[in-house]
Order: C-alpha cells, then structure tokens, then sequence
C-alpha cells in the first residue's frame, strides 16, 4: 500500500534512526570482549535506613568503562542486551560480584542487603531462580539479604511464566522489590499482584517533595499505602537535605541518592561502611 511503502521510504531515509541501529548493533557486537576485557564492573550505591539513620544497604549498578567512549549509561547498553541474549550474561555478573562482595561486608554488618536490578527479560528464564538459588549456595549468602529489584522496559505478563518466576524466587526467601514505581506499568497493579516485600519510588517523584504541595501528598500517601499493604518503601534520588527531612517526616523507611553517595566501587563503599559504622549519617 502507499502508506506502507511511505513508511518504510521513512525509516530509511531518516539519518537518526539509522544512526540508533548502528550504534546499538556496535555496542552489541562489542559487549561480550567488553565482559572478557574487564570493562564491565559494578558500582554500588548506599541505602540509608531513615529511622536508624544507619547504611543498611547497596545497590548494585553495573558499569561499561568503554576504552573509546568513555561511561556507557547503562541506560543505553541494558535496552541492547535485553533485546539480545546479552542480558542473562551480565545479570549473572553482577549479581556473582554483588554477592562476593556483600559477603565481605559480613565483618561490619551481618545484615547488609544488597540489591540487584533485574530486568523482566529475565523473568522469561525457566532456570532463573534454581541459577541464583545455586549462587546464593556457592557464596553461603542468606537469601533475605539479597533485594531483587524488578526493572521494566517491557511489561510483566501476570499470567505467563513471569509471574511464575517471581513466585518461584520469593520461594527461594530473597525480597523483590518494584523498581521505578509510579511509571511505566509499574503502578498500582504491580502492588496489588507481585509477591513483592518493598517498592522504589521514582526520583522523579522525589526531588521537589520538600517544595510541591501536591508532589508532597502523592508522595506521602504512596508510603501509606504501600505500608498498609506490608511493604516497604524506598526513596530514589535523594539530593537535598530538605528531601530527606520531608521524606523522613513523611514516615518514608529509606533514601538513597547523591546526598548520602553516588555509586562507587567496591573499595569506596567498604571504606564508606566502615567510617559511618558507628556514627549516625545524617
Ligand atoms: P535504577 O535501578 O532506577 O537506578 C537508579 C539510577 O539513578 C542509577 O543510574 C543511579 O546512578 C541514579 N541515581 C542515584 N541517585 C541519584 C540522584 O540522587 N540523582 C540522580 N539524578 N540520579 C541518581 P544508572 O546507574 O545510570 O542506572 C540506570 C538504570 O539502568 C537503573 O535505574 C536500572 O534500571 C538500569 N541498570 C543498572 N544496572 C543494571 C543491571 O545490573 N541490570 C539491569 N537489568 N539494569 C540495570
Ligand atoms: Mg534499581
Ligand atoms: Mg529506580
Ligand atoms: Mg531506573
């Protein structure tokens, strides 16, 4: 038809898309020697809990130091490897050094938690939970102090396998928590039917609470609810000292952001932990 044939008369002579499909297949076929060449790593960001005002927690941000590019986002390269097979390699990276590494903050606190990102692709695996259930085995980690952090750019299918694989890690007793929440389809149907123990409010509804009357209201009445139901709530992007206070007033259990830390490695997080172990943070 004409309509068709203008269509894909569009897409071939629009410069930026094909820009975009080159880019991302580039960034594809250099993903696997990126993991071999060690250009892949895992920073972690603080979690601080707002009612010990103690660091409870990190999580587990995977990082590309590109040797031409520089920082590739992992907003640009996790899209790419979940549209390849590329996605069940890293997720198992990260969560192999997240679990390494959390065991050797057992000195400083036995309860630490580290939180992991997993992307719905994921849920699609049939082996994902026996796969992290051996490697929690190998590292002897207690399954409650690993946070699986459900990050979507496509969405759950509530009847299909996903649903089952979230049954199926609850099961093996880590928590799941509903990253992003307030966006995309991670609304209040999420709450109401995964087996989740905490959600993740999104930074864009964070920043201005201390300020907006009305950001101020729906922040504070997605704590209530999430607290009526049993879950935990997780502030993300937390710059300002008048956040955290409107957040910790607001009954809000933990903040994260650059105010208490950006993402570091892992040596910086340790040095972190260690330096606010017996102190009060904030
Ligand atoms: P996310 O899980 O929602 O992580 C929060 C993002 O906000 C991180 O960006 C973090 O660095 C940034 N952030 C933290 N505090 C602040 C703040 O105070 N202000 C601002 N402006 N930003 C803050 P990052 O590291 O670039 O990651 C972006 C997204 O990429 C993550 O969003 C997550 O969805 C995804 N991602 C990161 N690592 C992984 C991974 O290992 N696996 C998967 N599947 N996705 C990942
Ligand atoms: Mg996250
Ligand atoms: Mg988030
Ligand atoms: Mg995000």
């Amino acid at each position: 038809s004409e309509a068709a044939s203008q269509g894909s008369k569009y897409r071939v002579h629009d410069p930026r898309r094909l820009e975009d499909a080159t880019f991302r297949q580039s960034l594809l076929s250099q993903l696997d020697l990126a993991l071999a060449n060690g250009e892949i790593w895992v920073a972690y960001q603080p979690k601080l809990d707002l009612r010990g005002k103690r660091i409870i927690g990190a999580e587990a941000l995977i990082r590309w130091s590109h040797p031409d590019r520089g920082m590739v986002p992992p907003d640009q390269f996790i899209p790419v490897a979940e549209q390849s097979n590329r996605i069940a390699g890293l997720t198992m990276f990260v969560l192999e050094h997240a679990i390494r590494d959390m065991r050797r903050l057992d000195t400083f606190d036995p309860e630490f938690s580290i939180a992991v990102n997993l992307s719905v692709r994921m849920l699609g695996e049939p082996n994902l939970a026996d796969e992290i259930a051996a490697l929690l085995a190998k590292h002897a980690l207690p399954p409650h102090r690993l946070v699986l952090e459900i990050t979507e750019n496509e969405e759950i299918d509530p009847n299909g396998m996903h649903l089952k694989t979230l049954y199926a890690l609850r099961a093996l007793g880590l928590h799941l928590s509903i990253d992003d929440y307030g966006t995309k389809f991670s609304t209040l149907d999420y709450i109401r039917q995964l087996p989740a123990s905490e959600i993740k409010i999104d930074q864009r509804f964070i920043g201005n609470v201390h300020q907006d009357r009305n950001a101020w209201i729906m922040a504070r009445s997605t704590v209530e609810l999430a607290h009526s139901l049993g879950l935990k709530v997780v502030a993300e992007g937390v710059e300002l000292p008048e956040t955290l206070a409107a957040l910790t007033e607001m009954d809000c259990d933990v903040a994260q952001g650059y105010l208490i830390s950006r993402p570091v490695r892992f040596p910086d997080l340790e040095r972190f932990i260690s330096a606010t172990k017996m102190r009060r943070v904030a």
